[in-house]
Parts: structure tokens; C-alpha cells; sequence
């Protein structure tokens, strides 16, 4: 900071194309943005994806863009963000594109369907599949630019303190849950609720819900979700591969110069693929945490249980695509490419994975 002071003061342009002919430092920042986003600041895993981000936009335009993030009602409301950067009061957002299904039922496909893709899947889809210009198209309407910007990997189910061992079990049940996968909780008997991440802990502690999905181990564990729920089910059948996003303010992306504009592109393209790895590898050693230190009882939701919610998931995404014309055409390019993923993985990821525990 008291160097970029120093450089502005004493005639900014010619001193910093000096350092960065030198390679030691950073040119004074020519674009600084504000980042918003729906986590808690820094916190693990989204909310460090979010620094890393902002962290990787600084380096990789050589410090022409400077990007500072904020928590979750540091600026705005967790899910104000959305609006925020689309009428220009922060440049940029971070957040999960299921949280603005009242923006537009489409943008849910962007984040994570029922027994839809996985990270790997999500990723092929949306950068060789036709998906990215889908979400592009979208976002467009809103003045923003998307850009795929961590992966969560495979949740869990969720937290619970009865048993699941029925599809009536759900029958009543008040349960946090975003998106599609809420409203097939609401198709079998149960009441989908929103809450961003940081009001989760206490809903379940005051019993305000009965139950919570959030994440997977890592972050589950960050939030203490194991003091106030006895059962931890898996596979988290809602959300396989959950997306997040970033998006950038249309005119603020479009006032860069090109080379920034690549920069920026490729920064996100990094994160996307740092956050997956950061999950994978925290996940491991948070799960033997929660079993082994705080005694968790894991469980797994039986195969009936999840064979009705396949068949109810299938119904409710083919209904909610057929409310507006452009989620029906994002459906149908996202349903053609699961069964394709699915042909493939059948014979590839799933075949070798249950081989490796044979
Ligand atoms: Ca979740």
C-alpha cells in the first residue's frame, strides 16, 4: 500500500513500467472492483475460493486489476449480491447460481440438479458441451458475465436427528435445502427452506428445522453442524457437483482492455479448478474428523429412499425446465449431455471406482 502511495506520488507511470520491465513489482492497480459474495468472509473453502479469486485476478493482470472481497452483509445481504452487481454497486459476485431461481427458474441447471452432473461432468459440460454459452446467454439478460468458479465436488445429505429409512420420513420435515433439490423435498412431503450458510447453525440448533443439508465434511465441520444433528446421510443425491460462480458487471468486464479481459477469464478458469481440489483433499481429513473425534453416525440413505427420489427429481426438473422457453433449452442441452456422461462413466469413473473397493 505505502509503495503504491509512493509510486502515484512520484509520477506512477514511469516507475511502474520500470518495475514491471524489472520484474519486481506491480504496476499501480488501473481498475480497482469490489467483490461480493453470499459466504461468510473468508469462509473455508468459499469463502478463501472467493480471496483465491480475487488473489489470482491481482497476479495474473500484474496488478492492473485489484479486486477486494466482502462477506456476506459486509456490503450487501448474502443473497443481494445478485442485484448488487447487476445494476453496478460492486463489479463482481460470488455465489451459487441457484440462489437467484426467483431471477430466473434456468439459472439453477448453473449450479447443481437432483442426480444431475458431477464436478467433472459440470465441467465438460459447461466448457465442451455448450453450457457456458447457455449461461452467458442467460446472465446477459441481467448485465452480467458468468464464469464457473469452484466446485464442491459430491455433497452430503444432510443432517438429521431421526432416521431416514422411508421416503415418509421426509414426510413433514422442515429441512433447509436450496434450488431443485428443495422442491423435490417439497414433492415428497416435506418444506424446503432458504438460508444462507452463516443462519444455518442456529436454525438447527433453536430447532427453527428439523434438518439441514449444507455442504460435505469440510465445511460442515467449519459451521459445528455435528453439535446440534446426530445422523449425517449420504450421498448428497441434490447436489453431485455443485457449481459456484462468479460474475462480473457487463460494462465493468467490457471497460477492461482485452488483455485483462483474457486474465480475468483465465483467473477464474484457475480457481474453478483449485477449489475442486481444495474440497477433495479438506473433505478426506474432515470426515475422519467428524466419525472419529466427534462421533458422527453416518448413514446411508437406503435404495429405496433414493430410487424415489430419483424418479420424483426427474419429474420436478422436467417441470420447473418447462416454465420459460430458455430454461426448457438449457434441460435439454444439460439432459443430453447426462445421458451421454452417463454411457461413458458407466464403463470409466463409476466402473473403476467400484473396482477400487472390490
Ligand atoms: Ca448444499
Amino acid at each position: 500500500m505505502k509503495r503504491r502511495q509512493f509510486l502515484q506520488g512520484a509520477g506512477a507511470a514511469t516507475l511502474a513500467a520500470g518495475a514491471l520491465a524489472s520484474g519486481t513489482a506491480q504496476a499501480a492497480p488501473e481498475f480497482k472492483w469490489k467483490m461480493v459474495t453470499t459466504w461468510p468472509k473468508n469462509f473455508p473453502g468459499l469463502g478463501t475460493g472467493a480471496n483465491y479469486l480475487a488473489k489470482l485476478i491481482g497476479e495474473m493482470t500484474g496488478g492492473r486489476v485489484q479486486v477486494k472481497v466482502y462477506g456476506a452483509k459486509e456490503l450487501v445481504g448474502a443473497l443481494e449480491i445478485f442485484d448488487a452487481v447487476s445494476r453496478g454497486t460492486a463489479e463482481m459476485g460470488h455465489g451459487a447460481a441457484y440462489y437467484w431461481k426467483g431471477k430466473s427458474v434456468a439459472a439453477q441447471f448453473f449450479a447443481a440438479v437432483p442426480f444431475g452432473l458431477t464436478a467433472q461432468e459440470m465441467n465438460s459440460w459447461l466448457y465442451h458441451g455448450g453450457g457456458m454459452e447457455l449461461w452467458e446467454e442467460l446472465y446477459a439478460k441481467f448485465g452480467l458475465v458468468p464464469g464457473a468458479a469452484g466446485s464442491t465436488g459430491v455433497q452430503m445429505g444432510g443432517w438429521f436427528n431421526k432416521e431416514i429409512n422411508s421416503l415418509e420420513d421426509l414426510q413433514g420435515l422442515k429441512m433447509r435445502m436450496p434450488g431443485l433439490g428443495g422442491e423435490v423435498l417439497k414433492r415428497a412431503g416435506g418444506t424446503p427452506v432458504l438460508l444462507p450458510g452463516g443462519e444455518i447453525f442456529p436454525a438447527l440448533q433453536s430447532g427453527a428445522i428439523d434438518a439441514t443439508e449444507w455442504v460435505g465434511p469440510y465445511n460442515d465441520l467449519a459451521f459445528g453442524l455435528y453439535k446440534a444433528a446426530k445422523y449425517y446421510y449420504y450421498p448428497g443425491w441434490h447436489e453431485p457437483g455443485t457449481t459456484l460462480e462468479s460474475f462480473i458487471n457487463k460494462e465493468a468486464f467490457e471497460a477492461l482492455p482485452k488483455d485483462l479481459q483474457v486474465a480475468v477469464r483465465n483467473a477464474i478458469r484457475v480457481a474453478n479448478q483449485d477449489m475442486l481440489a481444495d474440497f477433495t483433499a479438506k473433505n478426506n481429513r474432515a470426515l475422519d474428523q467428524l466419525v472419529n473425534q466427534h462421533g458422527v453416525e453416518l448413514r446411508k440413505f437406503p435404495d429405496e429412499v433414493l430410487t424415489k427420489l430419483k424418479a420424483l427429481s426427474d419429474e420436478v426438473v422436467k417441470e420447473e425446465a418447462a416454465k420459460d422457453p430458455m430454461a426448457q433449452k438449457v434441460y435439454d442441452s444439460f439432459i443430453k449431455f447426462r445421458e451421454q456422461a452417463t454411457a461413458w462413466h458407466a464403463v470409466s469413473e463409476q466402473a473403476y471406482l467400484n473396482a477400487r473397493t472390490l
